[in-house]
C-alpha cells in the first residue's frame, strides 16, 4: 500500500481498508463522531453522494475529510475563498494531513508540488476555488489522479434566495457529467426549503441522500434589547467579555469606522472590516480576527463567510439585520466549539424603517420583495416576542421546541406582558384619524399631545385623538407601535416617507374582537441585567472548574507555538482540549492521548511542551 505510508499505515485493516472511525481517534483525537457524522460518513466512503445540512459547529468539515482519507485519491474541497483555505489547509497540516489549495498566488515550484503529489497519489485533500475547478487547466491538473470525492462547501451560494449568491457555483453541477462515479457531497449551515431545493437541484444532487439535524445552538445565549443609548449597551455586553474575541455587526461601512474608533477610545482592542476598505488592510484584519485571542472586530455582513475561527464567544448586532436567516447565520459565528457563548442585539423602529427602505429601493422582483418583508416582520416579531426566543427562532426554520430554554433574555428574566387592547385602539385611530400618511414619531406626538409646528400645521392639535394617550410616556407608544407592526395589524409604507399603514387585521381590534397583549419593556439604563449576568455566569463555568493559572499559562504556550508557526492559536489546540488539559491534568503521553482533539501528529508535535506546563503547575 504506498499511499500514506507511515501515518496511516496502522489504520489499515486486513483488507487494506481504512476505518472512519480509527481515522477519527488516531487523526483528529476524537473519541467518536457526532450526530449524523458517522452515518454521512458511511454514505459517501461507499460511493454515495450526499447533501448535508447542519448548523455551525456541528462538524460539517469531519463529514467530507474523513471520507476524503478513507477512500483512495484526493478530496477536492470547493470553497468560496482563497484568503480561508490557507488556515484550512495549515490546520490539516497540523494534524499529518497532506493538504493544499490551489490558488492563483501560488509559485510555479509549490504547484508542481501539488501535481507531483496527486500524480504519485499522497496528496489527501485539494482546496479549490469554483471559478478554478470548472476550467481546462484543472482538468489538466487531475491528468489520470483518482478522485475521491468532491465536496462543495458553502453550498448556499448556489441559490439565488440566499444573501451569498454567487453564480460560479451554478457551474458546478457540471461536475456531476465531467466526473462520474466520483461521490459529490454539498454542505451548508443554510437549511431554508428553498435553498435546499436550488442546491439539490443546481447542483444535480438529486439522488444524493439527504442529512439535516436539529439547528439549535444550545451553547448560545441569547438577548434582545430595545436601542436606547447603543453605545454604552454595547459596551455594558462587551465588558462581559473581557479576553475573548468576537464580533460587532453594524449596517453601514461608515458606522463600521466610527464604532471601532470609538471602542478603541474606550480602550476596547477593535478593528474595521468592510468591502469599503483597501484588500491588503482588510485581510490583514481579518487575519488578526483568526489569530488574536482577544479582539473585537467591528463589520458589516461582508465579513463572517467561511471563517472557522471556533472561539468566537460573542457577536453583537448594533442595527437589525434584514430576516431571521441573516440574523441566524450571523449570530451563529459564535460558540462553535460548543463552549458557552452570547450573542446580543439592540435594535429599534428606525431599524424596520430603514430595512424596509432598503427593500423597497432594491432592485428584486416583487414576488421577491414580498418575501423580503415576510422574513423581516418575522426577525420583528422575534425580537417583540414575550416567550422564549429559541422557540421563536427555530419555529420560524420549521423545527419545534419546548420552550425555557433557560440561556435566552425572556426565559432568563421572563417579561411582564399587560392589556394593550385599549393602547392599541388608541394607536390605531392615531393612525387612521391622520389619514395613514405620517410616521410614529409623529404619531407619538399627536397621541401624547404634544403642541409643536406640525401637529399645529395638520391641524391635529384639534382631533380628539389628541392627547388621548397622556397617560402613557411616549417610550412606551413607540414600543405599542413596534409591536403592532411585529403582530401584521400595521404595516409601514416605505413610498411615504415610513407612514405607518393600517392592516385589515387591525379592524378586529376596532371592533373590540380581538384582544391584545403587549410586551413590557425592560428599563434599559443602569446594570447589565439579570439575565444577562446569569447567562454570562455560564459562560465561565467550563472554565471555573479548571485551574485558570494552569489554563493561562497553556493559553500562552499555544500563542507562543501559534506566533512562530504564523497560524491562528486554535489550529494548534481548540479551547475545548485546553480546558480539558487544565481539569484533567495528564501527565504522561498516553493520558495525552485520551483528551479529545490529541491525535498521533500533535501529541508528535506538541506533547512533550504542554506536559512539561502541566507539570510545572503541579499542585
Ligand atoms: P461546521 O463546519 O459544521 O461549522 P466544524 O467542522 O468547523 O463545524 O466543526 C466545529 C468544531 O467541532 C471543530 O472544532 C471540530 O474540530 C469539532 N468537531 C467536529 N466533529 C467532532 C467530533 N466528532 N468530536 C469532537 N469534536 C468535533
Ligand atoms: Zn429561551
Amino acid at each position: 500500500m504506498p499511499q500514506h505510508q507511515n501515518r496511516l499505515d496502522p489504520l489499515f485493516d486486513r483488507e487494506g481498508a481504512r476505518n472512519p472511525l480509527d481515522v477519527l481517534k488516531r487523526i483528529y483525537g476524537y473519541p467518536s463522531f457526532r450526530g449524523k457524522q458517522a452515518a454521512v460518513v458511511e454514505q459517501v466512503v461507499s460511493g454515495g453522494d450526499a447533501v448535508v445540512l447542519f448548523p455551525t459547529g456541528a462538524g460539517k468539515s469531519l463529514c467530507f475529510q474523513i471520507p476524503a482519507l478513507c477512500r483512495d485519491g484526493v478530496g477536492i474541497v470547493v470553497s468560496p475563498l482563497i484568503a480561508l483555505m490557507r488556515d484550512q489547509v495549515e490546520a490539516l497540516k497540523q494534524l499529518g494531513v497532506n493538504a493544499a489549495a490551489l490558488n492563483s498566488s501560488l509559485s510555479r515550484e509549490e504547484f508542481l508540488d501539488i501535481r507531483r503529489a496527486m500524480g504519485n497519489g499522497t496528496l489527501d485533500l485539494l482546496y479549490v476555488t469554483p471559478e478554478r475547478i470548472v476550467t481546462p487547466g484543472f482538468r489538466e491538473l487531475i491528468g489520470g489522479a483518482k478522485i475521491a470525492l468532491f465536496a462543495i462547501d458553502e453550498a448556499h451560494c448556489v441559490s439565488q434566495w440566499g444573501h451569498d449568491f454567487r453564480p460560479e457555483y451554478r457551474e458546478l453541477g457540471k461536475l456531476a457529467a465531467d466526473y462520474p462515479g466520483v461521490p459529490r457531497m454539498a454542505l451548508t449551515a443554510t437549511a431554508d426549503p428553498h435553498t435546499r431545493d436550488d442546491i439539490i437541484e443546481r447542483l444535480e444532487l438529486t439522488d444524493a441522500a439527504v442529512y439535516t439535524t436539529s439547528f439549535d445552538r444550545p451553547n448560545i445565549a441569547y438577548e434582545i434589547v430595545e436601542r436606547d443609548q447603543p453605545r454604552q449597551q454595547l459596551l455594558r455586553f462587551l465588558s462581559r467579555h473581557k479576553g475573548s474575541s468576537g464580533i460587532v455587526y453594524c449596517l453601514s461601512r461608515a458606522k463600521v469606522e466610527e464604532t471601532a474608533d470609538w471602542l478603541n477610545d474606550q480602550g476596547i482592542y477593535a478593528l474595521p472590516y468592510h468591502a469599503g476598505m483597501e484588500r491588503q488592510k482588510r485581510d490583514a484584519h481579518q487575519d488578526a480576527f483568526l489569530k488574536e485571542e482577544e479582539l473585537c472586530l467591528v463589520a458589516t455582513v461582508a465579513f463572517g463567510m467561511g471563517i472557522d475561527k471556533p472561539n468566537v464567544r460573542y457577536v453583537a448586532h448594533l442595527d437589525l439585520p434584514g430576516s431571521v436567516e441573516a440574523y441566524y447565520q450571523e449570530t451563529g459565528r459564535a460558540g462553535r466549539d460548543g463552549l458557552p457563548s452570547e450573542v446580543w442585539m439592540a435594535y429599534g423602529m428606525a431599524d424596520v424603517i430603514q430595512r424596509g427602505r432598503m427593500i423597497d429601493e432594491g432592485n428584486s422582483a416583487n414576488e421577491i420583495k414580498r418575501v423580503e418583508r415576510a422574513k423581516l416582520n418575522a426577525l420583528l416579531a422575534i425580537c417583540e416576542t414575550p416567550g422564549c426566543r429559541r422557540q421563536a427562532i427555530l419555529a420560524h426554520f420549521g423545527e419545534q421546541h419546548p420552550g425555557q430554554c433557560g440561556n435566552c433574555d425572556t426565559c432568563l428574566k421572563p417579561v411582564e406582558t399587560w392589556d394593550g387592547t385599549d393602547a392599541a385602539i388608541k394607536a390605531l385611530a392615531a393612525i387612521y384619524r391622520t389619514g395613514e400618511r405620517f410616521g410614529a414619531g409623529h404619531l407619538i406626538d399627536v397621541l401624547t399631545g404634544n403642541e409643536n409646528e406640525k401637529t399645529i400645521r395638520f391641524g391635529h392639535v384639534d382631533m380628539p385623538v389628541f392627547g388621548a394617550g397622556r397617560d402613557l410616556p411616549a417610550k412606551t407608544w413607540q414600543s405599542v407601535y413596534r409591536q403592532l407592526l411585529a403582530a401584521g395589524l400595521v404595516s409601514v409604507d416605505h413610498n411615504a416617507f415610513g407612514a405607518l399603514k393600517l392592516e385589515p387585521e387591525a379592524r378586529a381590534v376596532f371592533k373590540h374582537e380581538r384582544e391584545v397583549r403587549f410586551r413590557k419593556d425592560r428599563p434599559t439604563k443602569g446594570k447589565a441585567g439579570k439575565g444577562a449576568s446569569a447567562s454570562a455566569a455560564k459562560a465561565k463555568t467550563a472554565l471555573e472548574q479548571a485551574d485558570h493559572e494552569l489554563f493561562e499559562a497553556l493559553r500562552a504556550a499555544r500563542l507562543a507555538i501559534a506566533k512562530e508557526l504564523a497560524v491562528p492559536p486554535y489550529v494548534v489546540f481548540p479551547d475545548t482540549t485546553l480546558v480539558a488539559f487544565a481539569t484533567e491534568r495528564p501527565t504522561s503521553r498516553e493520558a495525552l492521548l485520551g483528551i479529545s482533539g490529541v491525535g498521533q501528529s500533535k501529541l508528535e508535535r506538541y506533547g512533550a511542551q504542554f506536559l512539561a506546563v502541566i507539570r510545572a503547575h503541579e499542585r
